[in-house]
């Protein structure tokens, strides 16, 4: 018997996995199904669409494809990241609690502090770089535990595999925001989590043109409630984007690698600049957890941090705009190089002194290592460290 697509290798399945010629034509292509209802033949009687919102053939594709390179039976699409995190939330109830990191994603530590506390729900920031310290803080009321793995912009490293084993020993729910690292790298169903989120917006479309978000899981009960929500609250994308990151995907593997071994280079290139204080990359043996990161993930990634001797603002803001070839911007994981600078872009609303603690200082950067030419980028940042 022929193997299944679901149980091929990443590459095949980036390409093939939840996409079949259009049965009408022969299109290769998943067409952009740019509708919002679907004709009845009798009430009820449909062919699996009713209306847009909950469901769409080329956002069905999508999913499916997603899904399988998640190792995952059901994956659900949103119209953001945020949307994804906010229907999570939304499974709890008042007086529920969730153990996260003190090093969260900045849009998700503001939907959490800013939205769902006034809804009653309790959120405990812990630093998750000792799995353990999760312990401290899970009681009766523990419904969820939130993590982030490589962290932005400090690029810790959670141990996945030991929150799973905590997430089950309290029958907790452990989510995992797989941004970061994309299903290419690191696959948190695989390792004990009930449930991966993905801003879907950077690896996964990869060209800096969408956004979205995702929601994987292999329980069929948080399916359930997830899809509801899904349907009810209607963060749901449109097929013009749901195709736009199909056709991303099938090249996820390809980037990947680029991404990879540009990001090894230019991380070896900085910690080797006298100008340059601290590298922050998870290849590196003496990172905290470089062990951990081996042991979960495929390879390192291309997102790097590093902080410049003297710790000068001015330094730093030189720095970023001297660049040519790393684009000053938010957002992350498209083919083209992005440089940001932490303390007054991504994490401007964190107060002074709380993100001088996590690591976040007037001169740390942080690099999205795009796939362009290797040499030509470790020439950008040579010629704006020495502007
Ligand atoms: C960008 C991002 C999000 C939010 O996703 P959007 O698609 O921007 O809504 C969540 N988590 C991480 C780690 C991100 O980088």
């Amino acid at each position: 018997m022929a193997k299944s697509i679901e149980n091929m290798k990443f590459a095949t399945k980036a390409i093939h996995a939840g996409q079949e010629p259009d049965p009408t034509t022969g299109a290769i292509m998943t067409p952009i199904y740019q509708t919002s209802t679907f004709v009845q033949a009798s009430p009820g009687n449909n062919k699996g669409y009713a209306y847009a919102r909950g469901k769409n053939p080329t956002r069905t594709a999508l999913e499916k494809n997603i899904a399988a390179l998640e190792n995952a039976k059901h994956t659900l699409c949103f119209s953001s990241g945020m949307g994804a995190i906010d229907a999570v939330i939304k499974t709890l109830r008042p007086g529920d609690e969730v153990v996260t990191g003190d090093d969260l994603y900045g849009g998700t530590y503001r939907m959490y502090t800013k939205v769902f506390e006034g809804f009653g729900i309790r959120f405990h920031f812990v630093n998750l770089s000792d799995a353990n310290n999760i312990r401290k803080y899970i009681n009766e009321k523990t419904r969820l535990i939130w993590v982030e793995t490589p962290t932005n912009p400090m690029m810790n490293i959670v141990d996945i595999a030991a929150c799973a084993a905590i997430a089950k020993e309290h029958k907790v729910t452990l989510a995992v925001d797989n941004t970061f690292a994309s299903p290419y790298l690191q696959n948190p169903l695989d390792l004990g989590a009930d449930l991966v989120m993905h801003s879907v917006t950077k690896y996964l479309g990869g060209h800096s043109d969408v956004i979205m978000g995702a929601l994987c899981t292999n329980d069929d009960a948080l399916h359930e409630k997830l899809a509801f929500i899904h349907n009810s609250c209607g963060a749901t994308p449109g097929p013009m984007d749901s195709f736009l990151v199909m056709r991303g995907i099938k090249t996820l593997h390809l980037r990947m690698e680029r991404h990879c071994s540009n990001g090894k280079a230019v991380a070896h290139f900085l910690k080797g600049h006298p100008r340059v204080d601290k590298v922050y990359w998870p290849g590196f043996p003496e990172h905290p957890n470089h062990d951990i990161a081996k042991k979960q993930m495929k390879d390192f990634g291309g997102m790097i941090s590093f902080t410049l001797k003297g710790n000068k603002l001015e330094d730093a803001f030189r720095l970023a705009s001297s660049t040519k070839l790393f684009s000053l911007a938010e957002s992350l994981g498209g083919v083209e190089s992005l440089i940001g600078h932490p303390a007054t872009m991504t994490h401007a609303s964190i107060p002074k002194a709380e993100r001088e603690h996590a690591g976040v200082v007037d001169s740390l950067l942080r690099l999205s290592v795009g796939v362009e030419d290797e040499q030509d980028l470790i020439d950008d940042l040579k010629q704006a460290l020495n502007a």
